[in-house]
């Protein structure tokens, strides 16, 4: 399990605060926004864990409301945005998007107004939990800010639509370098960037021209190129073929998906976004599963493990190590695990058996 650990040393570098375990007396402010669905029982998970573990943090909770901000166009508040501005550290719940219709998704307005480029996604087998493979071990690196995201759709006239996407030259060397970057300070060999440029020749050839720059400055890792269809063939069949990938928007969404059903699926696979200024807020995968909204039935495994990512960030590495032991003691020994991986217990439950392995 060397992935999560290193994982977490780029962000810790990124950083800008100087403090250790030892020396911190004052409790770390870090902004909480519950989410929707299963959000508000994941985050409480969340919450009683890092209490039990003495961690040093302060949450600043806010709720999404339930009217529109004229200033942010969303249900997301200006003083929500302005409060991971002013802590620079956060913990995310997901957050539903109407399909088709409604309201601007409260995720995209987060990653544009906070300029959250990258969103890193690690992705390795949990020891004492059997998938058909054993040995996965791979982070995405996905562009978070333009792409088919751009939210630039129309229609041009009746019965046909237009969805535009924008790739430019600044997020893509953003992306790739901290893609590289990332690689580098974790000691991993290989980055592969993930396209179909064979057909979108401008935008997705821009990205790769930007990934192949990048790629001059890192001769020590080696840097390669698949197109998405292939690598998602690989990805199933072999998956210890890869080691980081990096990729513009949409894939990285997809991408993810299909590598948490490698390793037990969407319960179990966390991410943090990296912002300009050394943000990191980290969340889950997946979305607000309104399936099982309510029902004290989620696995608050990604969000926990999301939070182990924030507090590598803040280099609070011992109580992430502490934390992050007992989540995996608690799914290997098997006794309590959520109806995701095949077992009976509630979130509360499961929640109780990590806090007693801590
Ligand atoms: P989803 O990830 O919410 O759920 C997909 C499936 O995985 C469901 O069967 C769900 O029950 C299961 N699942 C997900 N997380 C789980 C967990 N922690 N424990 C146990 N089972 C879990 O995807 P969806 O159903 O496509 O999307 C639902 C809503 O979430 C949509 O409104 C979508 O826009 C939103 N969404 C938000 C984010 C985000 O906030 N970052 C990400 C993805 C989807």
């Amino acid at each position: 399990l060397s992935n999560p650990n290193s994982s977490s040393r780029v962000l810790a570098s990124s950083l800008n605060r100087s403090m250790t375990d030892a020396s911190l007396t004052q409790p770390i402010q870090a902004t909480l926004f519950p989410g929707d669905g299963i959000g508000p029982e994941i985050a409480e998970s969340v919450k009683q864990v890092l209490s039990a573990a003495a961690v040093p943090i302060e949450w600043e909770e806010h709720f999404v409301g339930d009217t529109v901000d004229p200033r942010t166009q969303s249900f997301l508040t200006w003083e929500s945005l302005e409060s991971v501005r002013r802590n620079r550290v956060g913990l995310k719940g997901p957050m539903a998007t109407p399909v088709g219709k409604g309201h601007r998704s409260l995720n995209l307005t987060l990653r544009k107004e906070l300029g959250l480029y990258s969103n890193v996604r690690p992705c390795y087998s949990l020891p004492g939990y059997k998938t058909r493979y054993d040995d996965v071990n791979l982070v995405t690196i996905r562009e978070n800010t333009e792409g088919e995201y751009s939210g630039l759709e129309h229609q041009v006239v009746r019965g046909v639509v237009e969805s535009i996407k924008i790739i430019t030259r600044q997020a893509s060397l953003r992306v790739a370098e901290y893609a590289f970057h990332y690689a580098k300070t974790n000691g991993r060999g290989r980055v592969s960037a993930i396209h179909k440029a064979n057909i979108m020749r401008k935008t997705d050839g821009l990205f790769l021209t930007c990934c192949r720059e990048v790629a001059e400055k890192y001769p020590e890792i080696t840097y390669e190129e698949v197109i998405i269809d292939n690598c998602c063939m690989m990805l199933v069949k072999n998956p210890a073929l890869f080691d980081v990938l990096v990729m513009p928007n949409l894939y990285g969404d997809i991408i993810s998906d299909l590598c948490a059903g490698l390793v037990g699926g969407l319960g179990l696979t966390p991410s943090c976004n990296i912002g300009e200024g050394g943000i990191c807020l980290a969340e889950a995968v997946h979305g607000s599963a309104p399936d099982i909204a309510g029902k004290n039935l989620a696995n608050p495994t990604a969000l926990l493990l999301s939070s182990v990512m924030m507090l590598r960030h803040l280099n609070l590495n011992d109580q992430a190590e502490q934390i992050h032991s007992a989540i995996v003691k608690t799914i290997a020994d098997g006794k309590y695990r959520t109806g995701d991986l095949g077992g009976s217990s509630t979130t509360t439950e499961f929640t109780k058996a990590i806090v007693d392995n801590l």
